[in-house]
C-alpha cells in the first residue's frame, strides 16, 4: 500500500483552532448553531449573496462541517467538497444538480443498487439511463447516446469488484462533452484519486471506510470549485440533505485513523482472499488484486481496501446460507468498512436469473474484513466451509 504521507497528515489533522485564552484546542470546535447573525443588514445581504462561502445558515455552510469538507477536497485533489447526510443524499444531489429532463445517464460496471433505483425513479422526470456491464472503451463508446449527459462509474464495482480504466473512459467522455462521476467509496481517497485520471465528480459514502466505525451516516461530493458551486445552489441548498455539525465532528474523528485502518484491513483481506483462493470449495475470488489488468490496476489503485467476494463451487442459495449462518466472527449485515468483519450475499432463494442479468453468480458471498486479525477470520471461514 502506497499512501501519500501528506494524506496521512490531512487525516490526522495538523490544523490549530485559535483560542484567545491560552492553548488552542486539539480538535475542531462543534459549532451547534442553525444560523449566524450579522452586525448590520448590509452584512446579512452580502452573506446571502454568497451563501456558498459565508456562514449564514447551517443548511448552507457550517464551520465544523467545512473542516471535513476542506480535508476531503484536498484528499481527492479537487477544488471543493460538500458533505451530505448520507451517501445517497450526495448521489441524489449530483444527479439532480447536473441532469435535466431529456438527458441520458450511462452507468458503467456493476453499480450500487440504490443508485440504480434512483435512476429508475428519475425516469418519471424524463431522465433515461442505460447500464453497460461491458466496460472496455468500445462498449462504452457504443452505449453513448446523443443526449448522454453523465457517465456514472463505480470502480471497483459493487459485488464483483471489477476495475474500470478511468483514463480511457474519462478521455472518451471528454471527446463527447459528457460529464463523468465516480463512486469512489471502496477505495477511499487514500487509495484512488479519480480526478487525477480526468474524472469530473467524485462521490463517497462516508458511512463506510471514511468514518470506519459503523456509527454514522454521511456522504460527500468533490469536484472543481465552480461545479461544486453549481451543485450547491441547484441541489445542496434546496434538497437540504445536509450533515449536521455533530456528525461532521464524529466523521473527523473517524478519519484520523483511516490510513491505519485501511493498511491493516487491506493486508488482512488480501491474506484471507489468498487463503480462499486455495480452498477446494471455492470457485473464484473476486478481488482487484487478482484482476488480469495488472498495469491498469496498479496505475489507479495505491492499495486495496478490505471488501471482496468469493463464489462457492457447489450449490445455490442453500449452500450460501449454510456457510453464512455458520460464521461466528463475521457479523451478518449490510454495509461495510467498519472495524468488525461483515458477511452478506446478493443471493435469494429464487433470484438466479436477476443476478445473471447483472453477471453476478448466485453462490456469491461478500465479506468486509474488520480488525479481528486474519488468523481468526481464516479459522472461522475454515470451520464454516468444512463440508461446503
Ligand atoms: C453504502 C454505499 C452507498 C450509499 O451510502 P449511504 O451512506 O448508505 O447512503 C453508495 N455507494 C456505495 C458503493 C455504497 O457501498
Amino acid at each position: 500500500m502506497r499512501i501519500d504521507p501528506h494524506d496521512i497528515q490531512i487525516c490526522i489533522g495538523d490544523e490549530t483552532y485559535a483560542d484567545e485564552h491560552g492553548g488552542a484546542p486539539m480538535t475542531a470546535p462543534i459549532v451547534m448553531t442553525s444560523l449566524f447573525s450579522f452586525p448590520d443588514l448590509d452584512g446579512l445581504m452580502e452573506g446571502l449573496a454568497a451563501e456558498h462561502r459565508t456562514h449564514v445558515y447551517t443548511r448552507g455552510q457550517n464551520p465544523t462541517v467545512e473542516v471535513v469538507e476542506r480535508k476531503l477536497a484536498e484528499l481527492e485533489r479537487g477544488g471543493a467538497c460538500k458533505l451530505f447526510g448520507s451517501g445517497m443524499a450526495a448521489i441524489s444531489a449530483v444527479m439532480l444538480g447536473v441532469l435535466k429532463a431529456g438527458d441520458h445517464v450511462l452507468f458503467v460496471n456493476n453499480t450500487y443498487g440504490p443508485t440504480l433505483q434512483l435512476a429508475d425513479r428519475l425516469r418519471s422526470f424524463g431522465i433515461e439511463h442505460d447500464i453497460s456491464l461491458d466496460t472496455d472503451g468500445d462498449a462504452v463508446r457504443r452505449a453513448i447516446r446523443p443526449n448522454t449527459r453523465l457517465i456514472w462509474l463505480e470502480s471497483p464495482g459493487t459485488m464483483m469488484m471489477r476495475v474500470l480504466d478511468l483514463d480511457a473512459i474519462a478521455g472518451l467522455a471528454k471527446e463527447h462533452g459528457i460529464l463523468t462521476c465516480i463512486d469512489n467509496s471502496w477505495a477511499t481517497p487514500l487509495l484512488q484519486k479519480p480526478i487525477r485520471h480526468g474524472i469530473d465528480i467524485v462521490v463517497h459514502t462516508c458511512s463506510k471506510y471514511l468514518n470506519g466505525h459503523s456509527d454514522l451516516m454521511a456522504g460527500a461530493v468533490i469536484s472543481t470549485a465552480e461545479r461544486m458551486r453549481e451543485i450547491f445552489y441547484r441541489s445542496y441548498l434546496l434538497l437540504g440533505g445536509i450533515l449536521g455539525p455533530m456528525e461532521a465532528w464524529l466523521l473527523l474523528r473517524g478519519m484520523r485513523t483511516m490510513p491505519t485502518r485501511l493498511r491493516q484491513q487491506g493486508a488482512d483481506a488480501l491474506t484471507v482472499a489468498n487463503w480462499l483462493r486455495e480452498h477446494p470449495a471455492v470457485r473464484a475470488v473476486y478481488h482487484p488484486a487478482f484482476a488480469p489488468e495488472r498495469e491498469m490496476v496498479e496505475r489507479q489503485l495505491a492499495g486495496y481496501s478490505g471488501v471482496f467476494s468469493f463464489e462457492l463451487k457447489d450449490g445455490g442459495f442453500d449452500a450460501v446460507r449454510r456457510v453464512i449462518d455458520r460464521l461466528r466472527h463475521f457479523r451478518i449485515g449490510v454495509s461495510w468498512g467498519g472495524v468488525e468483519s461483515l458477511v452478506i450475499t446478493p443471493a435469494r432463494p429464487a433470484n438466479t436469473a436477476a443476478l445473471a442479468a447483472q453477471r453476478i453468480p448466485q453462490a456469491l458471498i461478500r465479506i468486509s474484513v474488520g480488525l479481528e486479525g486474519a488468523d481468526v477470520l481464516i479459522a472461522d471461514l475454515d470451520q464454516a466451509m468444512k463440508d461446503a
